[in-house]
């Protein structure tokens, strides 16, 4: 049974099916084998807070597998030699996976190339000696990279980034902080912005470039890992760049530029969290419903009482609103349409009913909601974050205001 009149293309939905099977197979055994590993945040966490060696090695082998398989790179262009889906298939892919990892989600994250650690159509914009270089790595899954954009004074108001880039004979110097990168700590390369143009970019008029660089280059360093909800480690990163050489070849897409890049790439980002939290929400919500069946109390299962279905059956309503505009703003992008609106307009509201499912799911399974086994804190976690990452909701409202108050008035 479908709860969406629309059907999916062919290709769409033999991709992602392809990639639950391929997660089913290869993912959740490995989840299985590693249990010990998972459940030990001392083996998971070097004492720096970074990943352990070993669980660095799972991610890699599972990135690896699925390259191999021909899921990982299965959204990016097939002019980079990926599988040329699109941004549909990327949502309803995501939102596969997260809604059938649940608990199992430290490997499957890397079964499909997330478009700030892999491969995605955000490289269309590279030259072509980078892709020569780079590319092969990064299609394969033996390489990650990051995305370098935040830093301690330019969060919301990205165009207020200090990292400079001198120039140097026909290259450049780059110098600055960048902080809250995710995946730096194990990537192999960053895509670093950085102002070319003082004066352009102080007029908000471009200024703003967009280098690819290897994390082991010289004056390249990740100062340290930034732990969050009381973790022992993490994999958001502070950087430090001092005096680190690029060459032209390193930059992405038009020199003065790099804001159309950083806005694609925040772009390809909003699409991932809105399937992340529609995928994490219907599994929350879905194990809620489970649970409400067979537990009991005053005589009869919870699930007879309005007072717990209700805010279940009022989140199974948000999230499939949230699915529908997920898949809309997906097939905008497909056209070729920027979709701002949509697009926030679709980011913020799922992020929101998504982490308010998984809140209700928690409290459907009163204390039993908070065990690590369950995993539902772990999701909730992950959603109150995504609150904030690319694009708090406040930033969201904001260009949903500004798109209507210029006319763009189509909902
Ligand atoms: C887990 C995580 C991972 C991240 N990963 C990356 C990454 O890989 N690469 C990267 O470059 N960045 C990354 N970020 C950074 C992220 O993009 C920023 O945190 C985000 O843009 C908000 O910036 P800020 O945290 O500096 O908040 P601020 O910009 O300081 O905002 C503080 C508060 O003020 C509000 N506010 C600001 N301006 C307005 C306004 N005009 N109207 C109303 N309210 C306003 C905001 O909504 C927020 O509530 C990550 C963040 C997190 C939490």
């Amino acid at each position: 049974m479908t709860a969406i009149a629309m059907s999916l293309p062919e290709d769409v939905a033999a991709a992602r099916d392809g990639l639950l099977s391929f997660a089913r197979a290869e993912i959740l055994p490995r989840h299985e084998k590693h249990r010990a590993l998972f459940e030990n945040p001392r083996a998971l966490y070097r004492e720096d807070g970074r990943f352990s060696d070993e669980l660095i090695g799972l991610i890699r082998e599972v990135r690896t597998t699925s390259a191999a398989a021909g899921y990982y790179q299965m959204c990016v262009p097939e002019a980079l030699g990926g599988g040329g889906l699109g941004h549909l298939a990327y949502y309803v892919a995501w939102e596969a996976l997260f809604r059938f990892c649940g608990p199992n989600n430290w490997l499957m994250l890397y079964a499909l190339a997330h478009w700030a650690f892999g491969p995605s159509r955000l490289l269309e914009r590279v030259s072509s000696e980078a892709k020569a270089r780079i590319l092969p790595h990064l299609m394969n899954g033996t390489k990650s990279m990051c995305f370098g954009l935040s830093e301690p004074n330019a969060g919301s108001d990205a165009s207020m980034i200090a990292t400079k880039a001198a120039r140097d004979g026909d290259g450049w110097r780059i110098s600055g902080r960048k902080i809250w990168t995710s995946n730096a700590p194990i990537a192999d390369y960053c895509v670093l912005f950085a102002v070319t143009d003082p004066q352009r970019a102080a007029a908000k008029q471009g200024g703003i470039s967009a280098f690819i660089v290897p994390t082991n280059a010289r004056g390249f360093t990740v100062q340290r890992v930034i732990r969050l909800f009381g973790h022992v480690g993490g994999d958001e990163a502070e950087l430090a760049l001092d005096d680190l050489r690029v060459e032209p070849w390193q930059v992405v897409g038009e020199l003065g530029q790099g804001f159309a890049a950083a806005l694609y790439g925040v772009s390809l980002g909003r699409i991932y969290n809105s399937a992340r939290a529609v995928g994490y929400g219907r599994w929350g919500i879905e194990t809620a419903f489970e649970y409400a069946k067979t537990r009991e109390a005053f005589g009869s299962s919870i699930a007879s009482y309005q007072g717990v279905t209700f805010p279940l059956a009022e989140s199974a309503t948000e999230l499939h609103a949230a699915h529908l505009m997920g898949l809309n703003a997906a097939m905008l992008l497909d056209q070729g349409l920027p979709a701002v609106k949509e697009l926030s307009m679709c980011k913020a509201y799922s992020v929101q009913v998504g982490f308010r499912a998984l809140d209700r799911a928690i409290q459907t399974h009163g204390a039993m909601g908070f065990t690590n086994e369950l995993g539902l804190t772990d999701a909730w976690h992950s959603l109150r974050i995504v609150n904030v990452a690319d694009g708090t909701n406040e930033i969201l409202n904001r260009t949903i205001a500004q798109r209507m108050l210029k006319g763009d008035l189509e909902l």
